[in-house]
């Protein structure tokens, strides 16, 4: 095994390297050939190749086409032995951190019902005595065919007087019990926080258990934080979790000061193996972490901070999303905003007085159409190349989809929520309301950029999956059959085009990432099933054997011996 390649194998069974340039001894470059090699061309199709040429600083100084003369002197060749080789996938939006705790406390995302997900929150309370709170999440009560929310009195029967607090899949509840209740002096006489809502208990004042976004924070001040050294250790499942599933960049959304240090720790010891641009999680976290202004790109782009992540509305899921008309299964509600427009204009503002750059979550129609208000007001103010991001846009205004178009705006958005949410869309919305719901091709077609990703952990990190759905509109099971609201299927180019070149661009790395093309970075994966010919089926199963990122092997399914797992 060549020196290099041993070099980054060392590094997938966790010893550090003293330096990244110790590993990398001078090379006239290493070239990869006998691939079929498919990478967006840059022009909304696809560019096939047989070979390319690796330059020593970890970028493509070459492709090759059938009959193309290759170099004669390089330092390494990899025989591809005929294996499909795309690039490097981008998670245009994700949650790294919550990726990595997700594997390092309780899960119920597998819970079937409210009484399976207590007795696995019963298992864990009984095989965790030392842990101080029960903390975890993944709950969906619309999986468990529940038509409300769970309890605290339920959670009660099974975690004794420890506290407990659990997030909701969506990340935009939080389900307490008694004890983490009174923890956080949530009573009675506690008052709804602007943007979020205590549900009680009917009939009375009483917090029932479940808290609603804004009031989610209640409790969140005062469980226990991760200490540092936990945070480490769930960025290396993040890492793992990551690049197993074929990801080599993704967008951080709500980064903190805390996570970018854990970022920054990984990084100082040559341990950051993927690449992260950070969307802090509010003002304050945005100048601790850029100060004046976005963090240059570092440690041979791998880290980078470029702007901040808001959140105007909540989920569908928790009737959080805000929405123009009421709800069709609940006319008491249009959902809440979690500020006012003008906090919303304020907060924009103050991050793109500095160059900063802006993603706003929006999921509702109504929330969608004043975030659109916004960029267009404060458009004619901070002008030049803004790329103002909405993330989600799951639930459009067809009147309103054009704006995106027109003001530059990226649809950041997440093809596996469709097939995930599909039936609970049409419980909230109603028939009537479906025509831009999760319309990723109207959007496109208007001439509006889309990047995709996978809000993991929400879902998981897995592109093939979110390639799967958006050219299907079918879920794992391949229903419904000819695709949900089949007119927005994207073509394939389309669909791999927002994972790679579109999700660069959100990110304004498109002159370094996104394709298989001279001088962008060597981000490329070896799959077993080509993105542009397999079945919707297979492409969602479609295996990653090997992530390179900049030049050099960093995962292997063989190396890895199929631990990290692929989640589908
Ligand atoms: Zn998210």
């Amino acid at each position: 095994m060549n020196s290099w390649i041993a070099a980054a194998v060392t590094l997938l069974s966790g010893t550090a390297l003293a330096s990244p340039a110790l590993a990398a001894p001078a090379l006239d470059g290493v070239l990869v050939d006998n691939v079929e090699g498919v990478t967006p061309d840059g022009r909304g199709g696809v560019e096939r190749f047989e070979g390319f040429l690796i330059d020593p600083e970890g970028k493509i100084a070459q492709i090759f086409h059938k009959g193309d003369k290759r170099p004669k002197k390089v330092a390494y060749k990899v025989d591809g032995k005929g294996r499909i080789v795309v690039p490097g996938m981008i998670d245009a939006h994700g949650h790294v951190m919550a990726t990595g705790f997700a594997k390092m406390t309780l899960d119920l995302s597998m819970a079937k019902s409210l009484d399976e997900a207590l007795s696995r929150i019963a298992a864990w309370t009984a095989a965790h005595p030392e842990a101080p709170w029960i903390l975890g999440g993944g709950w969906n009560q619309a999986s468990w065919g529940l038509d409300r929310m769970p309890t605290a009195a339920e959670l009660d029967k099974v975690t004794g007087g420890k506290p407990a607090w659990l997030m909701r899949i969506d990340g935009h509840a939080g389900w307490a019990n008694s004890a983490a209740l009174s923890a956080a002096g949530v009573t009675a006489t506690t008052a709804d926080p602007a943007g979020g809502e205590v549900l009680r208990v009917a009939g009375s004042k009483a917090p029932a258990g479940v808290l609603i976004d804004a009031a989610t924070a209640l409790v969140e001040k005062k469980r226990p934080k991760p200490r540092p050294e936990d945070a480490d250790t769930a960025f290396g499942e993040a890492q793992l979790q990551f690049l197993a599933a074929g990801v080599t960049t993704v967008a951080d959304m709500g980064t903190s000061i805390e996570d970018w240090q854990t970022f920054r720790r990984a990084s100082d010891k040559h341990q950051l193996r993927m690449r992260i641009v950070a969307y802090a999680g509010g003002i304050e976290a945005m100048q601790l972490i850029g100060g004046p202004g976005p963090t240059p790109w570092i440690d041979d782009d791998r880290l980078k901070m470029n702007g901040i992540k808001l959140y105007l509305d909540g989920a569908l899921g928790s009737r959080g999303a805000w929405l123009k008309a009421p709800y069709a299964d609940d006319a008491g509600t249009k959902g809440l905003p979690q500020m006012s427009s003008t906090q919303l204009g304020n907060l924009m503002s103050r991050a793109a007085m500095d160059g900063f750059q802006v993603a706003v979550h929006a999921i509702g129609d109504e929330a969608n159409a004043t975030v659109l208000d916004s960029i267009e007001e404060l458009s004619q103010t901070y002008k030049g190349d803004r790329r103002w991001r909405i993330e989600h846009a799951q639930i459009v205004d067809p009147a309103d989809i054009p704006r995106f178009a027109r003001n530059g705006v990226i649809a950041s958005m997440q093809p596996q929520h469709e097939a995930s949410d599909r039936t609970m869309a049409e419980a909230r919305l109603g028939p009537q309301r479906l025509a831009g719901a999760y319309a990723w091709k109207s959007i496109a077609a208007t001439g509006a950029k889309l990047a995709f990703g996978s809000d993991t952990p929400v879902e998981p990190a897995h592109p093939f999956e979110g390639l799967a759905v958006a050219i299907s509109r079918t879920g794992a099971d391949g229903q419904p059959m000819g695709g949900w609201q089949p007119q927005e299927i994207l073509t394939r180019e389309a669909a791999l085009g927002a994972y790679t070149t579109g999700a660069a661009y959100s990110l304004f790395a498109e002159d370094r990432l996104g394709r298989i093309a001279p001088g962008l970075r060597a981000d490329f994966l070896f799959v077993d099933e080509d993105p542009m010919t397999a079945a919707p089926q297979a492409l969602r199963g479609t295996h990653v054997l090997e992530t390179w990122i900049g030049g050099r092997l960093a995962w292997s399914a063989a190396q890895d011996g199929g631990k990290a797992g692929v989640r589908r």
